[in-house]
């Protein structure tokens, strides 16, 4: 079973915008992917689909084996919270919370108890090298560690597929760098994980790149 599965996927907006044009993709456990193309090529609506936020017009979407348009929405959100994590290039923290409950609170919809929500934040902190930083705020840290901080919420769940959407767009080189070597090492630990970028040099650090062009894979 292939963790993102797209088959003959269309997306049209009022009618006329044909942001998809039968879209086929295959990705499997384990992958990590860069999905690179223009300004407008129709990246962002697939990175609503796969993530579950929008249903196609046409065609099948399936992740970790289920056919979306066949879900409720309080279903996708299960599929969501039980399989999906997300990094955005805006790092979407809250302000004036610590790190360590900006991370915890990521898991909330999930069931999981305080105590051990907070417990699995500081391990997922840990893992991107705050560990020493889980009582700062976000106007405490800079661009790469607030970065950092919505990596460790992405993953504190051990989501088996992560989606970061230009992770490194608003990061100096450095803190960039950083953000794609600790992405790098949740994959060798077994994460699948998709990146939307526009920058070629992010996509060329992926094993694999699909291109999306006017509304095409290639
Ligand atoms: P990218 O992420 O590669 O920049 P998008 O998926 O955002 O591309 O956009 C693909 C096309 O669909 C563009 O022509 C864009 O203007 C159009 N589009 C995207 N979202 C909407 C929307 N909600 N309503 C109408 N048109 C949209």
């Amino acid at each position: 079973m292939s963790v993102i599965k797209l088959r003959e996927v269309t997306k049209t907006y009022g009618g006329d915008v044909h942001a998809l044009r039968g879209v086929d993709l295959k990705v499997e456990y384990g992958e990590l992917v860069a999905i690179v193309g223009p300004s407008g090529s129709g990246k962002s609506t697939m990175l609503n689909l796969i993530g579950t936020l929008d249903r196609p017009t046409s065609g099948v979407v399936r992740i970790a084996g289920h056919d979306i348009s066949k879900l409720s929405d309080r279903e996708l959100s299960a599929l969501r919270a039980k399989n999906l994590g997300f990094v955005f290039q805006q790092f979407h923290l809250a302000p004036g919370v610590s790190a360590l409950d900006n991370v915890a609170d990521g898991l909330l919809y999930t069931g999981t108890p305080r105590r051990v929500r907070r417990e699995k934040a500081a391990a997922a902190l840990e893992r991107v090298g705050l560990g020493h930083r889980l009582g700062h705020r976000p106007n405490q840290l800079s661009g790469g560690e607030q970065q950092r901080v919505a990596v460790a919420r992405a993953v504190a769940g051990d989501p088996p597929l992560l989606l970061a959407d230009e992770p490194t767009g608003n990061l100096d080189s450095a803190s960039g760098a950083e953000v794609l070597r600790i992405l790098g090492e949740l994959h060798a630990s077994g994460t699948t994980i998709a990146i939307i970028t526009h920058d070629m040099d992010v996509a060329a650090w992926c094993p694999r790149q699909v291109k999306v062009r006017d509304g095409a894979v290639s």
